[in-house]
């Protein structure tokens, strides 16, 4: 049985079967037999119907925001903006899917051809986290099904509801629901699922379970790509014009979602000529945000969406503390049923402190002064991981040429905590191998085949 809680009420508000090995394999045998006829349709026709599963997710958008906000804590308006964007996601595959699939002649000459065709994986898993769940699972779920796969889809433990809610969708919008089915179930359900042989195996979430799910079903040599975490770095040079600004947009990169993105950020260096300036601002930002019940309109942060990780909040600041951090705002858990920290920010931070190493994923930010840009590039690079980093800066070139030697899959010049359908989404070192989005995000989910045509 899976329980299904609200983390801002504690409440149980749902009790699930949860699978077993042999309704796996039921479902996986199931999807084996059902993929070659979906893989026959025409592309237009599976496009018609995921173009269906996006109107059905619109007529439903008030409601599914409603379900997701119950089961992840997100405020409301944040769950509106991840089906929102996920209609542009889907907007984005339609557009791209035909030229990702177009065969294509490579030689063509007397008496020879040489041609890539497009092939589907075939029947792959879907293992998804909670902290954007119709993200992340789309992302592989609407190119692999738009181009002919059948996806087993394990939504996170936090996020069944909303994973369920999506595959009923689909399943009235004409996908057959042995292609696209729901595995319900925590980490030991996901782990029954490596046992089986399947073409490949999506993954997004922790690097501890991605490097364990890699090691796990690397027999089989399947497909396998992780998008993992990151703690994303974010430099403010001496050169910009109005650091209040620059506070604001770092303050929503660090705490939207309540910290909980996988290119939240994470750590700020600051050049020391506007530290002050900066540091008071983003005080006062922090300070505004409003936090608690997610349904009440305006709530800016909800609770967490995991109880244990305000134990993990609570190490990283004492241990702070305890290093000669100065603890500037929040620190302590909020009192009362839900899973609420307190917005904190620590200054006098080093890279001794795991708050300026490990992972967070929580409304918690340290901000480090530095000299120059040299020294900011040193620091943003003493990471395992490798997800996004950000340099603001009034010149370009000054941004670029810090962010060349920082190895991460995405560069934000002025921005963070952002991504767009239309470009890559992929980290290096210990935030994950292979990529989705963009059109190698569809590409991703193909198998190109070699044709040596002689006669
Ligand atoms: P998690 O690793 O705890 O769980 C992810 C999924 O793996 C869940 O569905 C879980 O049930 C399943 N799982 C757990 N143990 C398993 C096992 N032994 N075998 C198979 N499946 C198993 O991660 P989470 O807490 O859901 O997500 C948070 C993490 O995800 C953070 O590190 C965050 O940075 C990362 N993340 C990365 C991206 C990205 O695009 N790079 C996006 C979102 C989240």
């Amino acid at each position: 049985m899976l329980e299904v809680r609200n983390p801002a009420t504690g409440a149980v508000i749902a009790a699930l079967a949860a699978d077993t090995a042999d309704t796996i394999a039921a479902k996986v045998q199931a999807a084996r037999q059902a993929q070659p006829a979906w893989a026959a349709l025409p592309l237009a026709e599976r496009k018609a119907r995921l173009a269906a599963l996006g109107e059905g997710l619109k007529a439903s958008l008030e409601e599914l925001a409603a379900t997701l906000t119950s089961e992840v804590g997100k405020p409301l308006q944040q769950s509106r903006n991840e089906l929102n964007g996920t209609l542009a996601r889907l907007a984005f595959f339609l557009e791209h899917v035909d030229a990702a699939v177009a065969p294509e002649t490579v030689l063509s000459e007397a008496g020879l051809e040489e041609r890539i065709t497009q092939e589907p994986l075939g029947v792959i898993a879907n293992i998804s986290a909670w902290n954007y769940p119709i993200f992340v699972g789309s992302n592989v779920y609407f190119p692999a099904l738009m181009t002919g796969s059948a996806v087993l889809y394990k939504p996170s433990e936090y996020a069944t509801l909303t994973g369920l809610a999506i595959q009923k969708l689909a399943v009235a919008a004409g996908i057959p629901a042995e292609v696209f089915p729901v595995i319900v179930g925590g980490g030991d359900v996901g782990q029954l699922l490596l046992e089986q042989p399947l073409d490949g195996f999506f993954f997004t979430g922790s690097y501890g379970t991605g490097k364990h799910i890699n090691q796990q079903v690397a027999g089989h040599l399947p497909k396998v790509q992780l998008e993992l975490g990151g703690k994303d770095p974010a430099y403010v040079t001496d050169d910009v014009a109005d650091p209040a600004a620059v506070a604001a947009g770092l303050a929503d990169g660090a705490f939207y979602n309540a910290g909980q993105s996988c290119c939240a950020v994470e750590r700020i260096y600051v050049h020391t000529r506007v530290y002050d300036a900066f540091v008071d601002a983003f005080l006062k930002e922090v300070a505004a945000f409003k936090v608690g019940d997610p349904t009440a309109e305006g709530t800016y942060i909800g609770p967490l969406t995991r109880r244990a990780q305000l134990d993990v909040l609570d190490d990283q600041v004492a241990d702070a503390v305890a290093r000669g951090a100065t603890l500037r705002a929040g620190g302590k858990r909020i009192e009362g049923p839900g899973a609420f920290y307190a917005p904190t920010v620590l200054t006098e931070v080093d890279h001794s402190m795991k708050v300026m190493r490990d992972e967070s994923f929580g409304p918690i930010i340290g901000i480090q002064r530095v000299q120059d840009d040299a020294e900011a590039a040193r620091l943003m690079n003493d990471t395992a991981y490798g997800l996004t980093a950000a340099v603001y800066s009034a010149t370009r070139d000054r941004a670029e040429a810090i962010l060349r030697d920082v190895r991460t899959g995405t560069a934000y010049w002025n921005c963070c905590d952002r991504v767009s359908p239309r470009l890559p989404w992929s980290g290096r070192g210990h935030s994950g191998v292979g990529l989705t989005l963009s059109h190698y995000g569809i590409k991703a989910f193909l198998h190109p085949r070699a044709w040596h045509l002689r006669g």
